[in-house]
Protein backbone atom coordinates (compact mmCIF):
# COMPACT_ATOMS: atom_id res chain seq x y z
CA UNK A 1 0.00 0.00 0.00
CA UNK A 2 1.25 3.53 -0.93
CA UNK A 3 2.33 6.18 1.75
CA UNK A 4 -0.54 8.86 2.32
CA UNK A 5 0.70 12.52 0.45
CA UNK A 6 0.65 14.41 2.95
CA UNK A 7 3.53 13.22 6.67
CA UNK A 8 2.19 12.95 10.28
CA UNK A 9 4.26 15.46 12.10
CA UNK A 10 5.05 13.27 14.86
CA UNK A 11 4.30 9.48 14.81
CA UNK A 12 4.48 7.74 18.53
CA UNK A 13 4.98 3.95 18.40
CA UNK A 14 3.36 2.54 21.74
CA UNK A 15 1.38 4.15 24.39
CA UNK A 16 2.81 2.81 27.83
CA UNK A 17 3.58 6.44 30.16
CA UNK A 18 6.58 7.05 28.12
CA UNK A 19 4.28 6.74 24.79
CA UNK A 20 1.90 8.40 26.21
CA UNK A 21 3.88 11.27 27.96
CA UNK A 22 5.61 11.65 24.29
CA UNK A 23 2.11 12.12 22.67
CA UNK A 24 0.72 14.54 24.68
CA UNK A 25 3.95 16.87 24.83
CA UNK A 26 4.28 16.88 21.30
CA UNK A 27 0.48 17.73 21.18
CA UNK A 28 1.08 20.21 23.46
CA UNK A 29 3.33 21.66 21.41
CA UNK A 30 1.27 22.01 18.37
CA UNK A 31 1.91 18.72 16.31
CA UNK A 32 -0.20 16.75 14.72
CA UNK A 33 0.26 13.14 16.43
CA UNK A 34 -0.88 9.86 15.76
CA UNK A 35 -0.30 6.94 18.46
CA UNK A 36 0.13 3.17 17.09
CA UNK A 37 0.23 0.59 19.76
CA UNK A 38 0.27 -2.86 20.29
CA UNK A 39 -1.61 -3.31 23.63
CA UNK A 40 -0.92 -3.82 26.94
CA UNK A 41 3.14 -3.37 28.26
CA UNK A 42 4.77 -2.73 31.56
CA UNK A 43 2.46 -0.14 32.21
CA UNK A 44 -0.48 -1.86 32.62
CA UNK A 45 0.95 -4.00 34.89
CA UNK A 46 2.94 -1.37 37.00
CA UNK A 47 1.13 -1.61 40.34
CA UNK A 48 0.79 1.83 41.04
CA UNK A 49 3.85 3.48 42.93
CA UNK A 50 5.91 6.06 41.01
CA UNK A 51 9.15 6.41 41.02
CA UNK A 52 12.27 7.51 39.20
CA UNK A 53 15.35 5.42 40.74
CA UNK A 54 14.85 1.70 41.52
CA UNK A 55 13.17 1.14 45.15
CA UNK A 56 15.35 -0.42 47.49
CA UNK A 57 14.10 -1.18 51.09
CA UNK A 58 15.39 1.74 53.10
CA UNK A 59 15.92 4.07 50.12
CA UNK A 60 14.46 7.37 50.07
CA UNK A 61 13.01 8.41 46.65
CA UNK A 62 14.33 11.57 45.77
CA UNK A 63 14.56 13.35 42.09
CA UNK A 64 13.16 16.86 40.60
CA UNK A 65 9.22 15.51 39.48
CA UNK A 66 8.44 19.14 38.48
CA UNK A 67 9.15 18.09 35.09
CA UNK A 68 5.98 15.72 34.88
CA UNK A 69 3.61 17.99 36.38
CA UNK A 70 1.83 18.57 32.60
CA UNK A 71 1.40 15.21 32.05
CA UNK A 72 -0.06 13.93 35.14
CA UNK A 73 -2.17 16.75 35.51
CA UNK A 74 -3.70 15.75 31.96
CA UNK A 75 -3.90 12.27 33.21
CA UNK A 76 -5.44 13.48 36.63
CA UNK A 77 -5.50 9.62 38.41
CA UNK A 78 -1.77 9.78 39.76
CA UNK A 79 -0.36 12.65 42.16
CA UNK A 80 2.94 14.13 43.52
CA UNK A 81 3.00 15.12 47.16
CA UNK A 82 5.56 17.75 48.47
CA UNK A 83 8.13 15.29 49.97
CA UNK A 84 7.06 11.92 48.64
CA UNK A 85 4.75 9.76 49.66
CA UNK A 86 4.93 6.41 51.80
CA UNK A 87 3.03 3.43 50.65
CA UNK A 88 2.37 -0.35 52.52
CA UNK A 89 2.58 -2.95 49.83
CA UNK A 90 -0.20 -6.08 50.24
CA UNK A 91 2.75 -8.28 51.60
CA UNK A 92 2.85 -5.27 54.44
CA UNK A 93 6.46 -3.97 53.53
CA UNK A 94 6.32 0.13 54.10
CA UNK A 95 8.03 1.76 51.38
CA UNK A 96 8.69 5.83 50.10
CA UNK A 97 7.67 6.60 46.48
CA UNK A 98 7.73 10.28 45.03
CA UNK A 99 4.06 9.70 43.94
CA UNK A 100 1.55 6.98 43.37
CA UNK A 101 -2.20 6.09 41.54
CA UNK A 102 -4.34 8.57 43.61
CA UNK A 103 -6.42 5.47 44.78
CA UNK A 104 -3.54 4.53 47.03
CA UNK A 105 -3.27 5.65 50.64
CA UNK A 106 -0.24 7.82 51.24
CA UNK A 107 0.80 7.23 54.84
CA UNK A 108 3.31 9.61 55.04
CA UNK A 109 0.46 12.27 57.52
CA UNK A 110 0.01 8.99 59.61
CA UNK A 111 3.03 8.01 61.31
CA UNK A 112 2.94 7.27 64.91
CA UNK A 113 -1.26 7.27 64.33
CA UNK A 114 -4.02 4.76 64.46
CA UNK A 115 -4.82 3.60 61.03
CA UNK A 116 -7.31 1.00 60.33
CA UNK A 117 -7.06 -1.91 57.77
CA UNK A 118 -10.56 -3.20 57.02
CA UNK A 119 -11.39 -6.62 57.09
CA UNK A 120 -12.68 -8.38 54.23
CA UNK A 121 -12.86 -11.63 52.79
CA UNK A 122 -11.27 -11.46 49.54
CA UNK A 123 -8.10 -13.33 48.12
CA UNK A 124 -4.85 -12.51 49.06
CA UNK A 125 -6.28 -9.66 51.59
CA UNK A 126 -5.46 -10.58 55.56
CA UNK A 127 -6.02 -7.28 57.45
CA UNK A 128 -5.28 -8.79 60.66
CA UNK A 129 -1.70 -9.38 59.42
CA UNK A 130 -1.09 -6.08 57.65
CA UNK A 131 -1.85 -4.63 60.87
CA UNK A 132 0.24 -6.78 62.86
CA UNK A 133 2.88 -6.43 60.07
CA UNK A 134 3.24 -2.53 60.47
CA UNK A 135 2.47 -2.34 64.44
CA UNK A 136 2.24 0.45 66.65
CA UNK A 137 -1.45 1.83 66.95
CA UNK A 138 -2.77 -0.03 63.60
CA UNK A 139 -5.78 -1.62 64.33
CA UNK A 140 -7.68 -4.11 62.33
CA UNK A 141 -11.41 -3.14 61.74
CA UNK A 142 -14.68 -5.41 61.08
CA UNK A 143 -16.85 -3.81 58.46
CA UNK A 144 -19.38 -4.58 55.62
CA UNK A 145 -17.24 -4.44 52.17
CA UNK A 146 -18.64 -6.92 50.18
CA UNK A 147 -22.01 -7.01 49.31
CA UNK A 148 -22.86 -10.02 48.01
CA UNK A 149 -21.08 -13.70 48.61
CA UNK A 150 -20.06 -14.19 44.77
CA UNK A 151 -17.95 -10.77 45.61
CA UNK A 152 -14.99 -12.80 47.08
CA UNK A 153 -14.37 -14.86 43.45
CA UNK A 154 -14.20 -11.55 41.73
CA UNK A 155 -10.40 -10.54 40.41
CA UNK A 156 -9.38 -7.33 42.23
CA UNK A 157 -9.83 -5.23 38.89
CA UNK A 158 -13.40 -6.57 38.62
CA UNK A 159 -13.72 -6.00 42.28
CA UNK A 160 -12.56 -2.24 41.92
CA UNK A 161 -14.95 -2.09 38.84
CA UNK A 162 -18.02 -1.71 41.23
CA UNK A 163 -16.47 1.36 42.95
CA UNK A 164 -17.15 2.94 39.83
CA UNK A 165 -20.63 3.12 40.53
CA UNK A 166 -21.88 6.49 42.62
CA UNK A 167 -24.62 4.16 44.33
CA UNK A 168 -22.15 1.28 45.14
CA UNK A 169 -19.41 3.76 46.32
CA UNK A 170 -22.23 5.34 48.53
CA UNK A 171 -23.17 2.34 50.14
CA UNK A 172 -19.83 1.38 50.77
CA UNK A 173 -19.21 4.29 52.66
CA UNK A 174 -22.17 4.03 55.01
CA UNK A 175 -20.83 0.67 55.80
CA UNK A 176 -17.45 2.14 56.68
CA UNK A 177 -19.24 5.18 58.80
CA UNK A 178 -21.17 2.49 60.71
CA UNK A 179 -17.65 0.40 61.43
CA UNK A 180 -16.04 3.22 62.72
CA UNK A 181 -19.04 3.85 65.09
CA UNK A 182 -18.28 1.07 66.64
CA UNK A 183 -14.28 1.78 67.21
CA UNK A 184 -13.56 2.39 70.94
CA UNK A 185 -13.10 6.33 71.60
CA UNK A 186 -9.45 6.84 72.05
CA UNK A 187 -8.72 4.94 69.51
CA UNK A 188 -10.47 5.91 66.27
CA UNK A 189 -8.77 5.51 63.54
CA UNK A 190 -7.21 9.00 61.35
CA UNK A 191 -7.08 7.01 58.13
CA UNK A 192 -8.80 3.66 56.43
CA UNK A 193 -6.38 1.14 54.47
CA UNK A 194 -8.99 -1.06 52.31
CA UNK A 195 -7.89 -3.98 49.78
CA UNK A 196 -7.60 -3.21 45.94
CA UNK A 197 -11.68 -2.12 45.39
CA UNK A 198 -11.28 2.13 44.45
CA UNK A 199 -12.35 2.07 40.72
CA UNK A 200 -11.01 0.90 37.70
CA UNK A 201 -12.80 3.82 35.19
CA UNK A 202 -10.80 6.69 37.93
CA UNK A 203 -9.53 6.74 41.44
CA UNK A 204 -12.71 6.79 43.89
CA UNK A 205 -10.36 6.95 46.92
CA UNK A 206 -10.78 11.22 47.38
CA UNK A 207 -14.52 10.55 46.53
CA UNK A 208 -15.03 7.74 49.69
CA UNK A 209 -12.84 9.87 51.82
CA UNK A 210 -15.35 12.35 51.84
CA UNK A 211 -17.85 10.83 52.35
CA UNK A 212 -16.11 8.91 54.99
CA UNK A 213 -14.97 11.47 56.65
CA UNK A 214 -11.41 9.87 56.91
CA UNK A 215 -8.64 9.78 54.42
CA UNK A 216 -9.27 6.13 53.01
CA UNK A 217 -7.37 3.95 49.93
CA UNK A 218 -5.18 1.42 48.59
CA UNK A 219 -1.92 -0.39 49.08
CA UNK A 220 0.43 -1.07 46.39
CA UNK A 221 -1.35 -4.40 45.01
CA UNK A 222 0.06 -7.12 42.84
CA UNK A 223 0.58 -6.36 39.17
CA UNK A 224 -2.15 -6.93 36.96
CA UNK A 225 -4.35 -5.33 39.62
CA UNK A 226 -6.53 -2.26 39.29
CA UNK A 227 -3.99 0.11 38.75
CA UNK A 228 -2.88 -0.82 35.84
CA UNK A 229 -6.21 -0.44 34.56
CA UNK A 230 -6.79 3.52 36.00
CA UNK A 231 -3.23 4.06 33.79
CA UNK A 232 -5.05 2.79 30.66
CA UNK A 233 -8.32 4.11 31.27
CA UNK A 234 -6.73 7.93 32.52
CA UNK A 235 -4.50 7.41 29.46
CA UNK A 236 -7.25 7.10 26.86
CA UNK A 237 -9.18 10.25 28.50
CA UNK A 238 -5.78 12.28 28.11
CA UNK A 239 -5.15 11.54 24.09
CA UNK A 240 -8.93 12.17 23.46
CA UNK A 241 -8.47 15.62 25.22
CA UNK A 242 -5.82 15.95 23.55
CA UNK A 243 -7.38 15.45 20.05
CA UNK A 244 -5.45 12.09 19.31
CA UNK A 245 -6.78 8.76 18.70
CA UNK A 246 -4.57 5.75 19.80
CA UNK A 247 -4.78 3.40 16.55
CA UNK A 248 -4.36 -0.36 18.01
CA UNK A 249 -1.90 -1.89 15.48
CA UNK A 250 1.96 -3.10 15.56
CA UNK A 251 4.41 -0.87 13.75
CA UNK A 252 6.93 -3.51 11.66
CA UNK A 253 9.14 -1.13 9.95
CA UNK A 254 10.79 2.09 9.93
CA UNK A 255 13.09 3.83 7.30
CA UNK A 256 14.29 6.68 6.39
CA UNK A 257 12.43 7.44 2.61
CA UNK A 258 13.70 10.80 0.53
CA UNK A 259 11.35 13.84 2.28
CA UNK A 260 10.37 11.56 5.69
CA UNK A 261 10.26 8.84 7.92
CA UNK A 262 8.73 5.78 6.00
CA UNK A 263 6.71 3.38 8.75
CA UNK A 264 5.02 0.37 8.23
CA UNK A 265 2.26 -1.69 10.13
CA UNK A 266 2.12 -5.06 10.71
CA UNK A 267 -0.93 -5.46 8.65
CA UNK A 268 1.32 -3.85 5.48
CA UNK A 269 -0.24 -0.71 5.95
CA UNK A 270 2.50 2.89 5.28
CA UNK A 271 2.63 6.04 6.64
CA UNK A 272 4.62 8.74 6.43
CA UNK A 273 6.21 11.19 9.75
CA UNK A 274 8.47 14.38 9.85
CA UNK A 275 9.52 12.66 12.95
CA UNK A 276 8.70 9.27 14.99
CA UNK A 277 9.30 8.35 18.59
CA UNK A 278 9.94 5.06 19.51
CA UNK A 279 8.29 3.91 22.84
CA UNK A 280 8.01 0.74 22.54
CA UNK A 281 8.90 -0.70 25.99
CA UNK A 282 11.83 -3.25 27.11
CA UNK A 283 11.14 -6.74 27.43
CA UNK A 284 8.10 -6.64 29.30
CA UNK A 285 6.30 -4.24 26.53
CA UNK A 286 7.41 -6.37 23.60
CA UNK A 287 10.28 -3.25 22.24
CA UNK A 288 13.24 -5.70 22.97
CA UNK A 289 13.69 -9.17 22.40
CA UNK A 290 15.54 -12.25 24.40
CA UNK A 291 17.52 -13.50 21.33
CA UNK A 292 19.53 -16.24 22.99
CA UNK A 293 22.47 -17.64 20.30
CA UNK A 294 20.67 -21.50 20.82
CA UNK A 295 18.46 -20.04 18.42
CA UNK A 296 21.31 -19.94 15.26
CA UNK A 297 23.00 -23.19 17.12
CA UNK A 298 19.35 -25.07 14.90
CA UNK A 299 22.04 -24.81 12.08
CA UNK A 300 24.68 -27.39 11.48
CA UNK A 301 26.99 -24.84 11.48
CA UNK A 302 26.45 -21.88 13.52
CA UNK A 303 26.63 -18.68 11.42
CA UNK A 304 27.12 -16.17 13.42
CA UNK A 305 27.42 -14.78 16.82
CA UNK A 306 24.97 -11.89 17.65
CA UNK A 307 24.18 -9.75 20.60
CA UNK A 308 21.22 -11.50 22.88
CA UNK A 309 19.36 -8.72 23.02
CA UNK A 310 17.69 -7.13 20.04
CA UNK A 311 14.96 -4.65 18.50
CA UNK A 312 11.52 -6.20 17.67
CA UNK A 313 11.03 -3.31 14.80
CA UNK A 314 13.22 -3.17 11.93
CA UNK A 315 14.28 0.42 12.44
CA UNK A 316 17.94 1.93 11.67
CA UNK A 317 18.64 2.50 15.38
CA UNK A 318 21.89 1.63 17.31
CA UNK A 319 21.72 -0.78 20.04
CA UNK A 320 24.42 -0.25 23.02
CA UNK A 321 24.22 -0.77 27.30
CA UNK A 322 26.66 1.09 29.70
CA UNK A 323 27.22 3.67 27.15
CA UNK A 324 28.42 1.70 24.49
CA UNK A 325 27.55 -0.37 21.29
CA UNK A 326 26.43 -3.54 22.02
CA UNK A 327 28.69 -6.34 20.94
CA UNK A 328 28.31 -9.87 19.78
CA UNK A 329 29.48 -12.10 22.64
CA UNK A 330 33.03 -13.55 22.04
CA UNK A 331 31.77 -17.05 21.82
CA UNK A 332 28.82 -18.94 19.48
CA UNK A 333 27.54 -20.18 22.77
CA UNK A 334 26.86 -16.74 23.90
CA UNK A 335 26.14 -15.60 27.86
CA UNK A 336 23.88 -17.91 29.67
CA UNK A 337 20.55 -15.74 30.19
CA UNK A 338 21.49 -16.17 33.99
CA UNK A 339 24.38 -14.15 33.75
CA UNK A 340 22.62 -11.33 32.20
CA UNK A 341 19.97 -10.76 35.01
CA UNK A 342 19.26 -10.38 38.81
CA UNK A 343 19.85 -11.62 40.80
CA UNK A 344 22.81 -13.01 39.69
CA UNK A 345 24.00 -10.17 37.65
CA UNK A 346 22.79 -7.22 40.03
CA UNK A 347 23.44 -4.52 36.82
CA UNK A 348 22.98 -7.51 34.53
CA UNK A 349 22.71 -6.55 30.46
CA UNK A 350 18.62 -7.13 30.85
CA UNK A 351 18.14 -4.15 32.62
CA UNK A 352 20.76 -2.16 30.43
CA UNK A 353 20.40 -3.08 26.91
CA UNK A 354 18.45 -0.78 24.51
CA UNK A 355 18.59 2.43 21.89
CA UNK A 356 21.77 4.55 22.06
CA UNK A 357 20.39 8.12 22.22
CA UNK A 358 20.92 11.62 24.12
CA UNK A 359 19.42 13.21 26.70
CA UNK A 360 16.23 14.61 24.61
CA UNK A 361 15.56 10.95 23.60
CA UNK A 362 17.80 11.85 19.83
CA UNK A 363 18.85 8.07 18.56
CA UNK A 364 22.61 8.05 18.51
CA UNK A 365 23.90 7.12 14.57
CA UNK A 366 20.59 7.19 13.12
CA UNK A 367 19.25 10.10 10.66
CA UNK A 368 17.73 13.05 12.21
CA UNK A 369 14.09 12.89 13.68
CA UNK A 370 14.35 9.67 14.85
CA UNK A 371 13.70 9.36 18.61
CA UNK A 372 13.46 6.67 21.87
CA UNK A 373 12.16 7.14 25.48
CA UNK A 374 10.94 4.97 28.29
CA UNK A 375 12.38 1.59 29.06
CA UNK A 376 13.40 0.75 25.40
CA UNK A 377 16.57 3.29 25.98
CA UNK A 378 19.56 1.99 26.39
CA UNK A 379 21.02 2.09 30.06
CA UNK A 380 17.62 4.07 31.38
CA UNK A 381 16.39 3.40 34.97
CA UNK A 382 13.27 0.81 34.63
CA UNK A 383 10.78 3.00 36.30
CA UNK A 384 7.34 4.99 35.60
CA UNK A 385 8.49 8.20 36.32
CA UNK A 386 11.99 7.84 34.39
CA UNK A 387 9.89 6.91 31.75
CA UNK A 388 7.60 9.23 31.62
CA UNK A 389 10.30 12.16 31.89
CA UNK A 390 11.78 10.52 28.74
CA UNK A 391 8.83 10.74 26.50
CA UNK A 392 7.84 14.69 27.62
CA UNK A 393 11.40 15.19 26.14
CA UNK A 394 11.39 13.19 23.35
CA UNK A 395 7.76 14.63 22.19
CA UNK A 396 8.71 17.77 22.80
CA UNK A 397 12.35 17.41 20.49
CA UNK A 398 10.12 15.62 17.72
CA UNK A 399 7.80 17.98 17.90
CA UNK A 400 10.21 21.01 17.57
CA UNK A 401 12.18 18.86 14.82
CA UNK A 402 8.63 18.51 12.79
CA UNK A 403 8.12 22.20 13.26
CA UNK A 404 11.25 23.27 11.82
CA UNK A 405 11.00 20.44 9.10
CA UNK A 406 7.89 22.40 7.74
CA UNK A 407 9.00 25.41 7.91
CA UNK A 408 12.13 24.68 5.84
CA UNK A 409 9.71 23.12 3.46
CA UNK A 410 6.18 24.71 3.65
CA UNK A 411 4.67 22.27 0.47
CA UNK A 412 5.14 19.48 2.91
CA UNK A 413 1.93 19.55 4.21
CA UNK A 414 -0.59 21.98 6.61
CA UNK A 415 0.36 24.13 9.12
CA UNK A 416 0.55 22.50 12.84
CA UNK A 417 -2.45 23.03 14.75
CA UNK A 418 -2.50 26.69 16.76
C1 LIG B 1 5.16 -5.61 37.68
C2 LIG B 1 5.79 -4.25 37.55
C3 LIG B 1 5.92 -3.45 38.68
C4 LIG B 1 6.49 -2.20 38.56
N1 LIG B 1 6.60 -1.43 39.68
C5 LIG B 1 7.08 -0.17 39.56
C6 LIG B 1 7.14 0.66 40.70
O1 LIG B 1 6.79 0.27 41.81
N2 LIG B 1 7.61 1.93 40.52
C7 LIG B 1 8.01 2.41 39.31
O2 LIG B 1 8.38 3.58 39.20
N3 LIG B 1 8.00 1.61 38.22
C8 LIG B 1 7.56 0.35 38.32
N4 LIG B 1 7.55 -0.47 37.23
C9 LIG B 1 8.23 -0.02 35.98
C10 LIG B 1 7.39 0.89 35.12
O3 LIG B 1 6.06 0.48 35.15
C11 LIG B 1 7.95 0.84 33.68
O4 LIG B 1 9.32 1.18 33.70
C12 LIG B 1 7.24 1.80 32.75
O5 LIG B 1 5.84 1.60 32.84
C13 LIG B 1 7.72 1.57 31.31
O6 LIG B 1 6.94 2.34 30.45
P1 LIG B 1 7.19 2.32 28.87
O7 LIG B 1 6.18 3.24 28.30
O8 LIG B 1 8.63 2.56 28.57
O9 LIG B 1 6.93 0.82 28.40
P2 LIG B 1 5.56 -0.03 28.35
O10 LIG B 1 4.63 0.40 29.39
O11 LIG B 1 6.00 -1.46 28.32
O12 LIG B 1 4.90 0.37 26.96
C14 LIG B 1 5.37 -0.09 25.73
C15 LIG B 1 4.23 -0.03 24.75
O13 LIG B 1 4.75 -0.24 23.43
C16 LIG B 1 3.84 -1.04 22.72
N5 LIG B 1 4.56 -1.71 21.62
C17 LIG B 1 5.59 -2.59 21.71
N6 LIG B 1 5.96 -2.96 20.46
C18 LIG B 1 5.16 -2.30 19.59
C19 LIG B 1 5.04 -2.27 18.18
N7 LIG B 1 5.84 -2.99 17.39
N8 LIG B 1 4.10 -1.47 17.60
C20 LIG B 1 3.26 -0.72 18.38
N9 LIG B 1 3.32 -0.71 19.74
C21 LIG B 1 4.26 -1.50 20.33
C22 LIG B 1 3.30 -2.01 23.74
O14 LIG B 1 2.06 -2.54 23.29
C23 LIG B 1 3.19 -1.12 24.98
O15 LIG B 1 1.92 -0.50 25.06
C24 LIG B 1 6.97 -1.73 37.30
C25 LIG B 1 6.82 -2.54 36.17
C26 LIG B 1 6.23 -3.78 36.29
C27 LIG B 1 6.09 -4.63 35.07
Amino acid sequence: MSAPRTPIEVLVVGAGIAGTAATLAAAKAGARVRVFDGGPGASSLATGAIDLHHWRAGAASTGDPLLARDVLGALAAFVLPEGGSTLLTTAGVMRTALGHDAALLDLSPFAGRCVAVVRCARPGWDADALATAVGGAWIALEARVLRHVDERALVDAGFAALHDDEARLAWLADRLREALATAPTGSRPAALLLPPSLGVDRPRALALSQRVGIPCGEPVAMPGGPSGLRFERARDRALAGAGVERALERIARIERSERAWRVTTTAGTQLEALAVVLATGGLLGGGLEYAPLGRILDAPVPPRAHPPIRLTIDAPVSMGAYGRPLEAPGTLFGAAPEHLAWPSAPDGLLERAGVLADEEGRCLRAPPGLYVAGEIVADATHTWLRALLSGASAGAAAAAFARVTCARSPDRGPPSRP
